[in-house]
């Protein structure tokens, strides 16, 4: 359902009406999680104020500690649904248990399946079914086939509206957080027809390295990008040395617009 081979064009999928899909560069970006509505809000309006289309945001965050802060799970949800009505921007978020889908699905524009859970196979068909966008991260383990194969499990239930995030694998390097995977984009994309954006908060784990990770996946062509922001990265309660502040942020989003994508 996902190959090329079935579908010559690529497709574009649309997330509460913004597309991302060919020649789109969708910019996508929010706080890893949500902490406060006032640190959620922030982070919304200077995504939106640097030309984000679409917000991000974990209410339910999957930790490697138990100990680590886990997300404001439906009250999160809550927020993220608020601050939507303040900016008008959709709303993408992670759902981490396949019971939880349908509460998630009931705020969210895009339900987001994280690196861990990308062959938590009763997630993605429940994600299948939820009726909204999927956006899926390639398991940080995970060959480029495993990931398509989990997008055709979220297929399979219906939902063909679905849009592959390169987020960096798991290698031998230490010094960034994983290694981003740059030729995954073009190859997904020649094997399946579904849209590929890159994470490169994600993938680097540090602030200096967004920038040209970003430039890397604009030119190899990606569809979109999605950051990590907050307004006050040294407080934040997840991921605080990969957000970008302001002013780095309206850097990017300068480069984004800049650079034209390719199609
Ligand atoms: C995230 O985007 O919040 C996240 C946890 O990403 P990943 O699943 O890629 O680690």
């Amino acid at each position: 359902l996902v190959s090329r081979e079935n579908h010559r064009e690529r497709s574009v999928v649309r997330v509460g009406g913004v597309p991302i899909g060919p020649g789109t560069m969708t910019l996508i970006a929010g706080p890893c999680a949500v902490e406060t509505p006032e640190q959620t809000l922030a982070a919304a309006q200077m995504a939106q104020a640097a030309g984000a289309t679409l917000m991000r945001g974990g209410a339910f965050k999957p930790r490697t500690s138990p100990y680590a802060f886990q997300g404001l799970g439906e009250a999160g949800l809550r927020i993220l649904a608020d601050v939507r009505a303040e900016t008008g921007m959709p709303v993408v978020t992670e759902v981490v248990d396949a019971a939880d889908v349908e509460l998630v699905a009931s705020y969210a524009d895009m339900l987001q399946i994280g690196t861990r859970n990308a062959q938590n196979f009763a997630l993605l068909q429940a994600a299948g079914e939820a009726g909204k966008p999927v956006m899926l991260k390639r398991g940080m383990n995970g060959t480029i086939e495993e990931w398509l194969m989990a997008a055709e499990y979220v297929a399979q239930r219906g939902n063909l509206d679905i849009v592959l995030c390169e987020r960096g694998i798991r290698t031998f390097e230490k010094a960034t957080r994983n290694t981003l995977d740059i030729s995954a984009v073009p190859v997904a994309q020649r094997l399946g027809h579904l849209p590929v954006i890159v994470d490169p908060s994600h993938s680097g784990g540090s602030r200096d390295l967004v920038l040209p990770l970003t430039r890397a996946a604009i030119a190899v062509g990606a569809d979109g990008v999605i950051i990590d922001v907050h307004p006050h990265p040294e407080t934040a309660l997840c991921d605080g040395p990969q957000a970008l502040v302001d002013g780095d942020l309206r850097e990017l989003a300068r480069v984004v617009r800049d650079l034209p994508p390719l199609v």
